[in-house]
């Protein structure tokens, strides 16, 4: 984008319609662009991304709450790729659970719940439990 503000074009707004025209034709070269770019500086927006939700929590916390009664489905379809790993939230590519308790065979809401933690893979060593059976395994490691 930085050759467009290059333009000996000095009217502002001839400028921003040059400027939107350019974007209109290269649409697909620019999508392209900025994943390369998004893929390459992974661990750097993460970060920048980290820093700015720090900075700015109650602004950001506001943001989500109107995202998310705007996009009731998109938030729905969000919660079910996360789970909860070692006391936050990580959300998955896609949803891991099959919404049968492995357990006792009811098909409703369902926990994984970790036998053992893995730092390179939340889902290792996981079972997938209805919440009531979920409670009762906890009761029972607790003793
Ligand atoms: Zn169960």
């Amino acid at each position: 984008m930085r050759n467009i503000n290059i333009l000996p074009v000095k009217d502002p707004i001839r400028r921003k319609a040059i400027q939107k025209r350019y974007r209109e034709n290269h649409k697909e070269q620019i999508k392209t662009k900025a994943k390369e770019y998004r893929l390459q500086h992974k661990e750097q927006i993460k970060q920048i991304s980290r820093e700015y939700y720090h900075n700015n929590q109650e602004r950001e916390r506001i943001r989500l709450t109107i995202w998310r009664s705007n996009n009731p489905d998109k938030y729905k379809e969000q919660i079910q790729r996360r789970i909860y790993f070692k006391g936050k939230y990580i959300t998955l590519d896609k949803n891991p659970r099959t919404g049968m308790c492995t357990n006792c065979g009811k098909v409703e809401h369902t926990n994984l719940h970790h036998i053992n933690y893995h730092e390179r893979d939340p889902l290792m060593d996981t079972v997938e439990l209805c919440v009531s059976c979920h409670r009762r395994t906890h009761i029972q490691n607790e003793r």
